[in-house]
């Protein structure tokens, strides 16, 4: 970490008055621990500042227990608040985002904003619209980067049970519990010093994945048995979810989350996609194995991106249109996909 930025975060801390943390909208696990470890942080490193968290929706119930959780402040619903927050900050720390536009309407406040704004995030292509940029797109999470700066900026005695508990949620939770974006041996040192401090990370693990509600379980099964399409061709496997299917199993939100997965953990498919019909677009949710960029792939056709691994879209044509668009896309990656395919089960480990 470059000791020049670390001294003028410390100081930019330490002088502020206001001070607002903001994420992506449709908040994640490391989304909702990175802000929340942070803010547990910055109220022992500068109790003299007013500090809030503030998303720009709300976010699935599996985070709900994490500590500190009720006092963030979700745009949606409480727009006026939440806009006099950002007014008001004199330093904006953005996480888990590579441009203001992944806060969706938080974003014409922010970038009006007179905040000193500072970018801490994993995501590839970082917009470079902040005064200070903590990028690293080799580390697991923003939550593991956060550990970094905290270390940095104060050592990590700071840390107690509730800062480790939330950034351990963040690094299990984007690394898939450790299954991707996982192969730095330092993610597990940072997470053995987050077990020294008393965190159960068995109770978390429970808390995040084991919380399902039956309307959710069955909609997973649904999914998976009615709404599934395998293209083995193209080592292709997508799921789609209609208006009508959502609310049949009550959908709430986060209920969604992880399906993509599921297509993924097909022997054979490289490319999963997880197409969910909202009010006004489609929304997708795109991961891969090995060398397919899903990021590429979702800033080409979807207007989005994400990671290598992981990322997602949107489409603003309808449900059916968009499938045929989809799958009449595939057919310029196939020899990709074969490649890659062939990669995956020819490597040695
Ligand atoms: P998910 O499928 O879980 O919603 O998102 C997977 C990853 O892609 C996350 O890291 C998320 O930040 C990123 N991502 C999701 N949607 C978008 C999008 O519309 N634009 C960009 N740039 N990234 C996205
Ligand atoms: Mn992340």
């Amino acid at each position: 970490m470059n000791q020049q930025i670390i001294v003028n975060i410390r100081e930019q801390i330490l002088q502020a008055i206001n001070i607002v943390i903001v994420t992506h909208t449709n908040p994640d696990g490391d989304a909702v621990g990175s802000s929340l470890g942070f803010y547990l942080f910055l109220l022992k490193f500068n109790p003299n500042a007013k500090i809030k968290v503030i998303v720009p929706n709300d976010f699935p119930s599996f985070l709900k227990w994490m500590p500190a959780n009720k006092g963030i402040l979700i745009y949606q619903g409480n727009e006026k608040a939440a806009i006099l927050e950002i007014e008001e900050a004199d330093l904006c720390f953005c996480l888990d985002f590579n441009s203001l536009k992944r806060t969706d309407k938080l974003s014409s406040f922010l970038e009006v904003s007179k905040a000193y704004k500072i970018l801490i995030d994993h995501h590839p292509q970082p917009d470079t619209n902040f005064d200070i940029m903590i990028s690293n797109i080799a580390s697991s999470s923003t939550s593991e980067l956060i550990y970094d700066v905290i270390n940095a900026l104060s050592g990590i005695q700071i840390i107690d049970k509730e800062i480790a508990s939330c950034l351990y949620a963040g690094i299990m939770t984007d690394t898939g519990s450790f299954s991707y974006s996982c192969r730095r041996p330092e993610t597990y040192l940072i997470v053995a010093e987050l077990i020294r401090k008393g965190i159960d990370s068995e109770l978390i693990h429970r808390r995040i994945y084991d919380t399902y509600s039956e309307n959710r379980m069955r909609l997973l099964g649904f999914c998976l048995s009615e709404r599934m399409k395998v293209l083995n061709d193209l080592h292709t496997a997508y799921i789609f979810l209609t208006q009508d299917d959502l609310n049949r199993f009550n959908h709430q939100n986060g209920d969604t989350e992880g399906v993509v997965n599921y297509a993924l953990s097909i022997e054979g498919i490289v490319l999963a996609v997880l197409f969910t019909e909202k009010e006004d677009k489609i929304r997708i949710s795109m991961r891969s194995k090995g060398e397919f960029s899903v990021n590429d792939f979702a800033r080409s056709h979807f207007q989005g991106g994400g990671h290598k691994n992981a990322s997602g879209g949107d489409s603003f044509i309808s449900m059916k249109d968009t499938l045929i668009y989809f799958e009449s896309i595939l057919k310029n990656y196939q020899d990709e996909l074969i490649r890659v395919n062939q990669n995956e089960v020819s490597v040695t480990v």
